[in-house]
């Protein structure tokens, strides 16, 4: 017998319970992976996912398997190709975003007309979002008692890679051929970085807001795309000196795709009743944000590494997020938008669910919080060099001046005045 394992974010062969179920059940298995044209995305995010897909088609080839890459809609191909290879069933990771249900339940749908099975499995959490809920709630909406509940929950099991992959003679050929390179992007490049960054965990706690030291794993993008298991990084960890602070952070990725499984409108709507309206509409300043020309060096600085690496520390999110929503006043989504445009690790529950935090719309979150940006930026880059770095205006402006240089005696003249330093 055959089965059809369908590919989205858990591009791995190592902890991938539904490969592994699927080789256990079935005599054949085909590996596919569809590109859904309904889900464009930004050039850096392709290349990526590029880099992912060859990375996992060699890792599953030296197995004996293959993958199948095809473009489409991924419920029609993956029936076809069910079809054309006389699958009886198909295995996919269940995922939370709105599209990624409707998707879901689309191919349940197709399935069940065409006599094929549908599994779905877990794979993109460490605890399967609404597996863990509060007495008689949908889900936590405050994070102490979800991490709690999430420490007790029994993740410590991880599956390795299977043994062997067997095709069946009438494999479909994929019309896409990747070139891209797996170096950077990819299952075997996060399990490089894992194990290079381990030596780092123990003092994640003291340096993880520490903007120029740049010490966070930077597993983000990789965790995204399912190059790694959450689960797998959760377990590899949980016994080593300092992870608690950061096993704390992982769950609270787990934490928002809950959020997001119980709140489909996580992307558009308020979390927190009432918590709307009143955002200004002042396009310049959006525009002075994205560009990283707001003149305060702290928020350029993210902003600019947003626009050059595809990611941003997470101490420099929180402080350009709260800029634009408490300082300029503007639409959290409108910011939430830009950097899901543009992070590599751009994910729906994640990127909105810390988007409303900072807001206050959101869950679990003090509305009237703010970051004082110059504040922020003498604790956590006290030595200027994380804003030197990436604003080249500033590059010569010593020591922490750097942070404030309208104070200097003769300013930079092509580095703006500061769009604001007040809240709103
Ligand atoms: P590490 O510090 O090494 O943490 C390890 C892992 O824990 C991360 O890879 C991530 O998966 C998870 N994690 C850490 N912090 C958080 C958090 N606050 N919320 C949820 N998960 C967390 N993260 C994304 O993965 N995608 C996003 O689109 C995204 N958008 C964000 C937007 C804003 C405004 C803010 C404030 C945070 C956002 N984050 C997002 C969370 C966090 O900034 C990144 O996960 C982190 O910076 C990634 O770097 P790292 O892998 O080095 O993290």
């Amino acid at each position: 017998n055959v089965a059809v394992v369908l590919f989205t974010r858990d591009l791995r062969v190592h902890d991938n319970p539904a490969l592994s179920a699927s080789v256990r059940a079935a005599e054949h298995v085909v590996p596919l992976f569809v590109h859904d044209p309904a889900l464009p995305a930004a050039d850096n995010r392709r290349q990526f996912l590029r880099g992912c897909l060859a990375d996992l088609a060699s890792s599953l080839r030296s197995l004996g398997g293959d993958l199948a890459v095809l473009r489409g809609d991924p419920v029609r191909e993956a029936v076809r190709v069910a079809r054309a290879v006389g699958a009886e069933g198909i295995a996919m990771a269940a995922d939370v975003s709105d599209y990624a249900r409707g998707r879901e339940a689309r191919l349940a749908a197709a399935c069940a007309s065409e006599r094929l099975a549908f599994r779905t499995f877990p794979g993109v959490t460490v605890v399967a979002p609404g597996s863990l809920r509060p007495g008689g709630g949908s889900h936590y909406k405050v994070f102490t008692p979800y991490y709690r509940a999430w420490q007790a929950a029994s993740w410590r099991d991880v599956l390795g890679a299977p043994r062997r992959i067997a095709l069946p003679g009438n494999m479909p050929k994929s019309w896409f051929e990747s070139g891209a390179s797996a170096e950077v992007a990819g299952e075997s490049a996060a399990r490089k970085r894992l194990t290079a960054w381990l030596s780092h965990l123990q003092g994640y706690s003291e340096t993880h807001d520490d903007l120029a030291a740049d010490r966070t794993s930077r597993l983000s993008p990789y965790l995204h795309f399912g190059c790694l298991s959450p689960r797998e990084l959760a377990a590899r960890v949980h016994d080593r000196p300092g992870a608690e602070p950061f096993l704390r952070q992982l769950c609270w990725r787990d934490f928002y795709h809950q959020v997001l499984f119980a709140f489909p409108e996580l992307r558009r709507r308020a979390y927190r009743p009432g918590a709307e309206d009143r955002w200004r509409d002042e396009p310049d300043a959006l525009e002075a944000w994205k560009s990283a020309h707001t003149g305060v060096p702290i928020v350029d600085a993210g902003m600019r590494q947003l626009l050059a690496e595809g990611w941003m520390h997470n101490r420099a999110r929180l402080i350009t997020a709260s800029y634009l929503t408490k300082h300029l006043g503007l639409d959290w989504r409108a910011g939430a938008d830009h950097f899901y445009d543009l992070l590599l690790d751009g994910d729906v529950a994640n990127n909105y669910g810390n988007w409303q935090w900072v807001a206050g719309t959101g869950n679990d979150t003090k509305p009237y919080r703010r970051f004082n940006p110059l504040r922020q930026a003498s604790r956590f880059d006290p030595s200027g060099d994380y804003v030197r770095r990436y604003v080249p205006e500033l590059a010569s402006v010593p020591g922490k001046a750097v942070h404030a240089p309208w104070t200097l005696r003769k300013p930079p003249s092509n580095y703006p005045e500061p769009l604001t330093l007040d809240a709103r």
